[in-house]
């Protein structure tokens, strides 16, 4: 029996994610994380039937956590019931704006785009390689999180840089999320009960990285990040938009070469390098609540850069059907999600703070009945995965 079983993965650089999803039940069968990899402490994690479990791969390197996880699938009975493979590749730069089968001839394009997304890209393809080995009569998908931002116009994804940057080497806004943004504006869509084509959304996907992208029937017309995954939102470790001069002001004041600030920016700022005490919302808002300055500060700064961009991004679409929340932050933070709202009174949001509290009504609402309409809705990015391998393999 075809039962549209699908692997999903996404690699890492040190992790790779990964579930077994029936594209018709829309369940996960099994699902795991193989961790630390490069150490000798690489493990795989997974969770089956709500039984968890742990392997130890035979080496050190993705290509032995991935043939560890194909050997958990056999054992699982599961491994002959899937349809495909799909990967989450994180740049698909402009050539590449849906999801597509992959092929020798595709993926050597895929690997002229490498340095687009140097900590990405390249370990994202080694899990391509790697099932290839394993698995070679089995078709694999690539789903791009830039791809469904390749309906910005140019007067939104080009940067005031001179233009041949952009022409030689694609030094342009892409943005990031695309999967998220795509699976909650469907969601969000039928939630109205109307044509995804007939919607203006404005959306904030707040997890450990963050963005918030305008989507005016079903296609993303802006975006918060850019050339990379650093521009726009305060994130758990990331500054997001920052002046460039600041680069030159830290390697001048502080002595920085430009890998120790760009480490800064990407690993030591945000809601970790405001606070001094997490990346982690969680433990940030214990930390405000026993009357650490700096973490409140950080929860103020990081809430009214959402609202800044969800305003900036509101100009590029003729009205404003809804505002979605997503992603670990936006889908449970009620205090993230009230201080955003109240910044955003201008645009006639209000919250109620009864559905607020609770992650929203059984839509999802947790505005009144008289504001603009602002809903949470959990996203699905291994699902979206999913269904786009089964029906491009079908
Ligand atoms: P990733 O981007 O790694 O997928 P998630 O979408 O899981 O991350 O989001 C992680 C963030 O969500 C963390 O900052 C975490 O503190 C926050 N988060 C998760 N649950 C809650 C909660 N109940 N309340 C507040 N923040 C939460």
């Amino acid at each position: 029996m075809n039962q549209n079983n699908t692997l999903v993965i996404n690699c890492g650089s040190s992790s790779i994610k990964f579930a077994v999803i029936n594209v018709n039940t829309e369940n996960t069968l099994i699902s795991g994380l193989a961790e630390r990899l490069g150490s000798e402490n690489a493990v795989v994690k997974y969770s089956k039937d709500g039984q968890k479990g742990e392997r130890s791969p035979d080496g050190e390197d993705h290509q032995a956590a991935i043939s560890c996880i194909t050997q958990l699938l056999t054992e699982e009975q599961l491994l002959d019931t899937l349809v495909g493979v799909g990967h989450r590749i994180v740049h698909g730069g402009e050539q590449f704006s849906e999801s597509m089968i992959l092929t020798a001839e595709n993926m050597a394009q895929l690997e002229t785009l490498n340095h687009l997304a140097p900590l990405h890209n390249p370990v994202n393809l080694l899990g391509v390689r790697a099932i290839e080995s394993l698995l070679p009569a089995l078709p694999q998908v690539a789903v791009f999180d830039t791809a469904f931002h390749q309906s910005i116009p140019a007067q939104a994804y080009l940067y005031g840089l001179p233009y041949e940057y952009y022409e030689a080497h694609g030094a342009r806004r892409y943005g990031f999320h695309g999967t998220s943004f795509r699976y909650v504006s469907a969601k969000s869509a039928e939630i109205l009960n109307k044509s995804e084509d007939d919607c203006c959304f404005l959306a904030a996907h707040l997890g450990n990285g963050c963005s918030a992208t305008a989507i005016l029937n079903g296609k993303s017309v802006d975006s918060s990040m850019g050339l990379t995954p650093l521009e726009g939102l305060v994130m758990g470790t990331r500054t997001g938009d920052i002046d460039p001069g600041m680069a030159e002001f830290l390697c001048q004041r502080l002595n920085m070469t430009l890998k120790e600030i760009m480490n800064v920016f990407n690993k030591k700022s945000g809601l970790l390098g405001l606070s001094g005490v997490s990346n982690d919302m969680r433990e940030i808002q214990a930390a405000a609540e026993n009357g650490n300055e700096r973490a409140n500060l950080a929860i103020e700064v990081f809430a009214f850069r959402i609202a800044r961009y969800l305003g900036a991004l509101a100009v590029s679409l003729p009205r404003i059907d809804a505002l979605i929340f997503t992603g670990g932050i936006g889908e449970n933070d009620r205090l993230t999600r009230s201080l955003v709202l109240e910044h955003l009174a201008i645009l006639g949001f209000e919250m109620d703070g009864d559905l607020n509290a609770k992650n929203g009504d059984p839509t999802g609402r947790i505005s009144t009945p008289s504001s603009r309409l602002a809903i949470v809705v959990p996203t699905d990015e291994e699902l979206m995965i999913a269904k786009d391998t089964a029906s491009l393999v079908r």
